[in-house]
Parts: structure tokens; C-alpha cells; sequence
């Protein structure tokens, strides 16, 4: 067992972790990132983010290439060679891992590849196929991600069974899939099985789809896929699944649970699982919840001084773009700097067709807080841009304060949607309101103008809709 030290050890390589090592070399930090995969990038990478949208990228253009015939070009049946699409899938997430090694070896960071736990306070024992290393450390950031929540009664060994890795794994097209959670990874999977020629049928335990997203901007994705896919049932629950020589057969409950029905392959999309509890936390005095959360405070410190955790591990929403923010505030701090994490919201996007995002304060959270607000809503059967794209079911839509007309929270729902959404968090981040939204000259024809028309909904000055006085 060989020993070394390092000033920074960060436990884990995916956005956050590589993003906080890069933050803290840079800084002028000596930096060791212990990663158990042998590249970095994490699940993000790998088998998450990238992967899929790489694979709805694909999707996109069946559905485009199918609708163009209402528009008067017809491609035909589209010929599907799964080993070239996985093979072009993984490509795209190998030049990324490159890159990153690159920029790693550029700053001159130790990767040492292994699984890494707690001994102390201030070393990590990391086993690898090299052996076994201990690392003492200055400082450490926990940045050890999470994992896709089983549901410990389903036949989870069954290869029919699907966590959202194995579907990104693309090994086969089921005839009939079910999809268990209508949430973000449920619903994209479903939008890529069914371009590729899956039956589709989701179950949602509560009554929409996309729980926590306000009703009108997930409305039109219900819309589209009720009539692509063969159920979508809501307020219904699994019960049971029954690995079958013919299939997997699943039983239902809930008030309008359908009779069991046997699928080819499942997918459990349910949610994801901190892995607070598998780091040695305890040996280090680390504390973590029973859900396996490390609680942080502003400065990404847990309550062991010289120890910071970041990313999924230290709570939702588990997304790469906040993992990586939380990152650079740890190395900072640790680099002696005053940062904080003091972002005021995280954007979401489905990357669904259409695509649906929101930012800051949504109509559910404001009703339940009681917050007096205006809406402005822009609906995208007017926006020349959309319409010229062949889709008119969009809308941008704007939340702004009552008194003053401050930007409040967004959302848009459409084909593109998720690239709008930074400007409403850069206009709510810089305390813009409704009036400084509507008089940014946007350009026309474009999407992005739909956010400066549903603000000048809020101020009235609206041209490009007819909105009777009250
Ligand atoms: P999620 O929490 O977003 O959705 C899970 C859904 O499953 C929920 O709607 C929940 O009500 C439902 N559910 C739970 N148990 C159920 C049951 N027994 N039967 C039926 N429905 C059930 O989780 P996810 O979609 O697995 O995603 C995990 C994490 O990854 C999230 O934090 C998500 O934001 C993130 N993610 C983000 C993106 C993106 O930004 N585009 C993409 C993929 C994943």
C-alpha cells in the first residue's frame, strides 16, 4: 500500500467534482480527484445527461423527418442500426471524457482511479485494481453523486428491468415498454423508445405527469404524448412485477389502476438515491441523514470543518449545472476566498418533445405561499418562428411581483425551449422586471422573443397579441 498526500482530495469525478478540482487547481491548490470509473465525467457523462440527449437528438429527427410529410416531403420508414447508434451515442461522451482528461493533465491534477472511503478526518482509503492507496488531505470535497432508487420487491437482477443505465444502454427496442415515474428520465426514455419504435405506456403515481411543474407548461407535452403512446396512466401505482417466461408481468393500484398487463422490458425511473452512506462518512465524523443527504451550509461545508460535499449528495435538485456551481463555491473557499452558494434559483429542463423548462417561482409554489403576482402567458400559435418550425402548441410564460413587476419565476414549453430559459434566470438573477424584458429588442423571428412578448403581456404595451382592456 503506497501513501501520499495532497492539499485537495475530491471524492468523485462527475460535474461537480471535476468542475470544484478544476476551480481549486487554478486556484493554485495541489489537487488528487479520486474517481472509481476509469474516466471522469461521472453519471452525467457517461450514462446520464449526455448519452440520452444524443439519443433524443436521434428522436427528434425521426419525429421531424416523419411530420415533414404534412409539409410535403416523405423520407419513409426510417432503417434503425441500434450497434451504429450505440457506438455513435458513446462517441459523443468519449470526446468529452478526452477533453476532460485533458484539461485535468493541463492543470497538472493526480486522478487516481478506485473507490474511495473515509479512514479519518483527513485520509481516504482508496481501493482500486492497482491496489489499495491512502491519501491524507488538507481538505476534502464529497462529491459522490447518487444512484437510481430500486424498488426493493421488483425482480431487480431481471435483465428485462431496466434502471435508466441500461436503457442509455440501447441493447434491444421492446415491443411493449413500461415506463414506472412520469418525471424527467421516465418521460425522456420514453420520447427516444418510442421514435425507435417501442409501445409505450407510463404510470405516474400522482395525477400529472412531471410533478411540480406548473399544469400549463406540462399540458401540451400530455397532449402529444397521449396520442404517440398507448397508456399514460396517472394516480396509479406498481404494485408488482412478476418476472414470466412471456414477460414481466405487473400488477396496479390506485382508482383508476388498469388490470395486470405483461411488457417486454420495464423501466424504473423513480427517482435517484444520494450515496451519502457508502463514502465512510462516519469514519471521518461526517454526519449524513438516513436518507443519505450530507447537510452543507452556504460555503458547501458539512459540519467537519475541512470537509465540503457538493452535487446530488447534498440535496435536490440533482442537476449537473448546480453540482458544478457547488463545486467552484467549495474550491473557492477552500482557495480562501469569500464565496457562497447563493444562486437564486436552478433552472429545470425536460428535454421531452416539446421540451418544457422552468426557473424560479412557479404558480403552485406561489399560491401555496400566498405571493401576489401577475402573469404574463405568450402563447406560440402566434409566434412566427414556432409556427415556421410546423408547431404551434408552445407558450413562454412570465411570473412577475404584483407591486413592482420584478421577475419572479418563467417557464416555456415548446420544441427549443430548454435553450430560452437562461435569459429568465440571468433577468431574475439581475432583479430585472416585466418593463426591461419587453424593451430588450429581441430578434425576429425567433423563439427567445416569446419571453419579451409574454413581459409586455404583464406591462399591457403587447402588440403581437389583442388583449381586451378590463
Ligand atoms: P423524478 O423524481 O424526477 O421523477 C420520478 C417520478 O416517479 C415522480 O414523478 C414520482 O411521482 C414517480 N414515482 C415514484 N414512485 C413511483 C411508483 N412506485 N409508481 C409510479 N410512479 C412513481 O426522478 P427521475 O426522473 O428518476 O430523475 C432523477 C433525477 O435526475 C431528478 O433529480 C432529475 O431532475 C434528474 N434528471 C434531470 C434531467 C434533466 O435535467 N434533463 C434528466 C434526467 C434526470
Amino acid at each position: 500500500m503506497s501513501d501520499m498526500h495532497t492539499e485537495v482530495l475530491i471524492l468523485g469525478g462527475g460535474p461537480g467534482g471535476y468542475t470544484a478540482a478544476f476551480r481549486a487547481a487554478d486556484l493554485g491548490k495541489q489537487v488528487t480527484l479520486v474517481e472509481r470509473y476509469p474516466v471522469i465525467g461521472g453519471v452525467c457523462l457517461n450514462v446520464g445527461c449526455i448519452p440520452s440527449k444524443a439519443l433524443l437528438h436521434l428522436a427528434h429527427i425521426i419525429h421531424e423527418a416523419e411530420e415533414s410529410e404534412n409539409h410535403g416531403i416523405s423520407f419513409g420508414k426510417p432503417k434503425i442500426d441500434l450497434d451504429k447508434i450505440r457506438s455513435w451515442k458513446e462517441s459523443v461522451s468519449k470526446s468529452l471524457n478526452v477533453g476532460l482528461a485533458g484539461l485535468a493533465k493541463q492543470r497538472n491534477i493526480t486522478i487516481v482511479q478506485g473507490v474511495g472511503s473515509f479512514e479519518s478526518a483527513n485520509s481516504m482509503l482508496v481501493e482500486g485494481e492497482k491496489g489499495r492507496q491512502s491519501i491524507t488531505f488538507d481538505s476534502a470535497i464529497i462529491a459522490a453523486g447518487s444512484q437510481a432508487s430500486q424498488i426493493p420487491v421488483f425482480p431487480n437482477d431481471d435483465p428485462r428491468l431496466w434502471d435508466s443505465t441500461d436503457a442509455l444502454n440501447l441493447t434491444e427496442i421492446p415491443k411493449k415498454l413500461l415506463i414506472v415515474g412520469g418525471g424527467i428520465i421516465g418521460l425522456e426514455m420514453a420520447t427516444v423508445y418510442h421514435a425507435l419504435g417501442s409501445e409505450i405506456s407510463v404510470v405516474e403515481f400522482m395525477d400529472q405527469i412531471i410533478p411540480g411543474c406548473d399544469a400549463d407548461l406540462v399540458r401540451p407535452l400530455q397532449k402529444r404524448i397521449k396520442k404517440q403512446y398507448k397508456n399514460i396512466w396517472l394516480g396509479t401505482k406498481v404494485d408488482s412485477i412478476k418476472a414470466l417466461k412471456s414477460g414481466l408481468k405487473v400488477g396496479f393500484s390506485g382508482d383508476k389502476a388498469p388490470e395486470p398487463e405483461t411488457f417486454d422490458a420495464i423501466l424504473v425511473a423513480v427517482g435517484r438515491r444520494p450515496n451519502g452512506l457508502k463514502v465512510g462518512a462516519e469514519k471521518a465524523g461526517v454526519e449524513v441523514n438516513e436518507m443519505g443527504f450530507i447537510e452543507v451550509n452556504e460555503q458547501q461545508k458539512t459540519n467537519i470543518d475541512h470537509i465540503y460535499a457538493i452535487g446530488d449528495i447534498v440535496g435536490n435538485p440533482m442537476l449537473a449545472h448546480k453540482a458544478a456551481h457547488e463545486g467552484k463555491v467549495a474550491a473557492e473557499v477552500i482557495a480562501g476566498e469569500k464565496s457562497a452558494f447563493d444562486a437564486m434559483t436552478i433552472p429545470a429542463v425536460a428535454y421531452t418533445d416539446p421540451e418544457i423548462t422552468w426557473m424560479g417561482l412557479t404558480e403552485i409554489e406561489a399560491k401555496k405561499q400566498g405571493i401576489e403576482y401577475d402573469k404574463g402567458v405568450f402563447p406560440w400559435a402566434a409566434s412566427g418562428r414556432s409556427l415556421s418550425l410546423g408547431r404551434n402548441e408552445g407558450l413562454t410564460k412570465i411570473i412577475c411581483e404584483k407591486e413592482t413587476g420584478r421577475v419572479l419565476g418563467a417557464g416555456m414549453v415548446g420544441p427549443n425551449a430548454g435553450e430560452l430559459i437562461a435569459e429568465a434566470v440571468l433577468a431574475l438573477e439581475m432583479g430585472a422586471d416585466a418593463e426591461d424584458i419587453g424593451l430588450t429588442i429581441h430578434p425576429h423571428p425567433s423563439l427567445s422573443e416569446t419571453f419579451a412578448f409574454a413581459s409586455e403581456v404583464v406591462t399591457g404595451s403587447i402588440t403581437d397579441l389583442f388583449i381586451k382592456k378590463r
